[in-house]
């Protein structure tokens, strides 16, 4: 189902005001939904450079059990709230199946994060859902094993999938991850579905955020995923990687002109 050779024309994801397939969108929002004001601050924000997706993390997939897992219900609250009031659309990771029905109610999009791609039960029940679902890259999973991961959610019925590559696990410790731009031109030629690069959780690091960027839309992804956070030194999460508010502006001047006609971004 995934295949161009099933359906050869691009499956369009709409979502609120944003459009995946249409023209170069930017997916931007902290790692972490950490409080009303760090939402609203965020969300205003991006809203006013023209961002119509904003993202935050409810249930944190963290290393240490110990670490801050997210505000759950709260947190989407939260979310739900920001993007309301300032006319975006709202994505969040579900990372659990019982949450699926919680996270539907206040979220526009369920991602589905790469820790989760096999989760073979969570991509049955966000397929349930009819929900659109933003289907992260495994940290180590070939693009065949992406792709019947998105597979598994088409085959419930629900064809509102885009594809996430964000990095894989390599020897290379100067980034985060390695950013695999072949594996996202290959999710564009051969499945009909929307791809976005995450190109915060590929580099985990500021300075490469917008030549990925450009790459990735120079090479005609639908979308550009990064993290924003109105204090990152603060954050709860990834403080390391996500963008403060004049660095995002850089980062926006620096890709500006593979992102128009601004009015689809
Ligand atoms: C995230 O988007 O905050 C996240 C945890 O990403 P990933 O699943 O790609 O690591
Ligand atoms: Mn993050």
């Amino acid at each position: 189902l995934f295949s161009r050779e099933t359906r050869p024309e691009d499956t369009r994801v709409k979502v609120r005001q944003a459009v995946f397939g249409d023209g170069p969108l930017l997916i931007a929002g902290p790692c972490a939904i950490e409080s009303e004001e760090q939402m609203q601050r965020t969300a205003e924000f991006l809203a006013s450079r023209g961002v119509k997706v904003l993202r935050g993390g409810a249930y944190k997939p963290r290393t240490s059990p110990y670490a801050f897992q997210g505000l759950g219900v709260e947190g989407l609250k939260l979310g739900r709230a920001a993007a309301d009031r300032h006319g975006m659309a709202f994505v969040t990771e579900v990372m659990d199946t019982r949450d699926v029905e919680v996270v539907s109610e206040y979220a526009d999009i369920l991602q589905v994060g790469a820790r989760n791609m096999q989760n073979f039960a969570l991509l049955r029940e966000v397929g349930r859902s009819g929900q659109p679902v933003l289907l992260k890259r495994g940290l180590s999973a070939t693009v065949e094993e992406w792709f019947y991961a998105a597979e598994y959610v088409l085959s419930q019925g629900n064809d509102q999938v885009i594809l996430v590559e964000r990095g894989i696990r390599t020897y290379e410790k100067w980034t985060r991850n390695t950013l695999d731009l072949s594996g996202a031109v290959l999710a564009k030629q051969l499945t009909h579905l929307p791809v976005v690069v995450d190109v915060t959780h590929a580099a985990g690091r500021i300075d490469l955020l917008a030549p990925l960027a450009r790459a990735a839309l120079a090479a005609g992804v639908d979308a550009v995923h990064v993290e924003v956070h109105p204090n990152p030194k603060v954050a709860m999460s990834d403080n390391n990687q996500q963008m403060d508010f004049a660095q995002f502006d850089a980062f926006l001047d620096a890709v500006r002109d593979l992102l128009e006609p601004a009015k689809t971004r």
